[in-house]
């Protein structure tokens, strides 16, 4: 019998699994393996700071993101007092999933399959991927953390079957050496209607790799074509392909994020990916640990509601930074010329500061209360036309 089974060891499943033991619960994890997460794997240094990772887990570290409009200009904006980390999610997830492990959380490969409950007794039914054989683990709690179009969702919460989705497509290719277009040290994020028409691409380097991508909502667009297209653009059509690889990523938290009863979700499987930028390693680690939380007191006291804390805890500490990511994702992605004219608006050295303040440590930084009234005007300005862009 254990306390909690939770479903999914990617970073939101194997950080709640981790809290969990670390708290003297009895876990369980159930993980398909076999597939490597596609990912640009970029991670801000909260995460690292909140979730103890260490250096040793970084094949890059990224001091320049470069912000390039549909015209070609691009704006450089240098990462102060600190870097963007890059992780390889082939690497960084089992690290995640042994450290669980080694804790003292029971890991199991396998495919979840549904929940079965008998009186009071539940079951997480799977199917075990070396024997073919279908098994059952008995517990008290479920943390369904398996990722976007997360069975557990569909099967167990509200709302699990209706999140809508941004299609995401990257090739991992062999990094170039380093040439005046080429950094290793440099993210570039690509905002073009003609390579995404409603989010944007990038080109991310990952040391002796790089990874190449782009994502959209709209459903006619040919991903392949589009990071072909990208890839000549930045002169990398010429690198030797190592994978290409799509998913979805959520584009809204859902509503609900446990079932009322004995369920409660974490990262993607919760629709929790931050909005404009589609980062959501950071979110689901935090996702990870609410449910954690939430679990927890549920067992302690053993009031059902408060599976409820998990988006509450979350919530209390994200909503406004996704409520202005959002705000911005809806107006500077819909058309080439506001892409320009976003791009213009990240000259501003206070833009630059507070974006790159809530990508570093996840806070609207409250230093400058000045820089957000000037912020406020000038992206009315842009919006409105009143300003023209900037050529550079
Ligand atoms: C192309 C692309 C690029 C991205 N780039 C970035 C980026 O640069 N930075 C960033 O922060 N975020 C990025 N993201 C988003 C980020 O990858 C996800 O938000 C993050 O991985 C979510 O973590 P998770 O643990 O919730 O889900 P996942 O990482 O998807 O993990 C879910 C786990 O559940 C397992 N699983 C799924 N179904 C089952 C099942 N039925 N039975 C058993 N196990 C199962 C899977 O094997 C997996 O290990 C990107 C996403 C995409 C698609």
């Amino acid at each position: 019998m254990y306390d909690v089974v939770v479903v999914g060891g990617g970073p939101s499943g194997a950080t709640a699994a981790l809290d969990l033991v670390q708290s003297g619960h009895k876990v369980a994890m159930i993980d398909r393996d076999g597939r490597i997460k596609p990912c640009g794997g970029a991670i801000p240094p909260r995460l690292m700071e909140d979730f103890d990772i260490k250096d040793d887990q970084l094949v890059a570290k990224v001091n320049t993101a470069r912000m390039i409009s549909p015209s070609g200009r691009h704006v450089d904006i240098p990462i102060e007092n600190g870097f963007v980390g890059m992780v390889d999610r082939k690497d960084f997830d089992p690290f995640l999933r042994a450290r669980a492990k080694q804790a003292g959380a029971h890991c199991f490969t396998g495919t979840f399959l549904r929940i079965e409950r008998e009186g009071k007794d539940r079951f997480v039914l799977y199917r075990d991927k070396e024997s073919g054989e279908e098994r059952k683990l008995q517990t008290r709690l479920i943390i369904g953390a398996d990722g976007a179009r997360s069975k557990v969702a569909r099967q167990e919460v509200p709302g699990g079957d209706k999140i809508p989705y941004v299609l995401a497509y990257h090739e991992i290719i062999e990094a170039p050496a380093a040439t005046e277009t080429y950094d290793p040290t440099r993210c570039d994020v690509i905002y073009d209607g003609k390579i995404s028409p409603d989010f944007y691409g990038w080109i991310f380097p990952h040391g002796g790799t790089t990874s190449v991508g782009m994502g959209t909502i709209v459903t006619d667009v040919d991903l392949k074509q589009a990071t072909a297209d990208l890839r000549a653009s930045a002169g990398l059509s010429d690198c030797r392909t190592l994978r290409r690889e799509g998913a979805p990523i959520p584009l809204k938290p859902m509503k609900f994020w446990d079932n009322a009863n004995d369920v409660v979700l974490a990262g993607d499987a919760a629709g929790v990916v931050a909005p404009s930028s589609g980062e959501g390693i950071y979110y689901a680690m935090v996702g990870g640990r609410v449910a954690a939380t939430a679990a927890a007191a549920t067992l302690a006291s053993g009031k059902i509601a408060n599976l409820g804390l998990a988006r509450k805890l979350f919530m209390r500490e994200h909503k406004q930074v996704f409520k202005v990511l959002g705000a911005m994702q809806n107006a500077y992605y819909r058309s080439d010329e506001r892409r320009e004219r976003f791009v213009s608006l990240c000259h501003d050295v206070d833009v630059q500061k507070l974006t790159f303040e809530a990508y570093m440590n996840k806070k609207l930084v409250a230093a400058r209360p000045m820089a957000h009234l000037k912020i406020g005007i000038k992206n009315l300005a842009h919006l409105s036309g009143l300003v023209a862009t900037t050529r550079v």
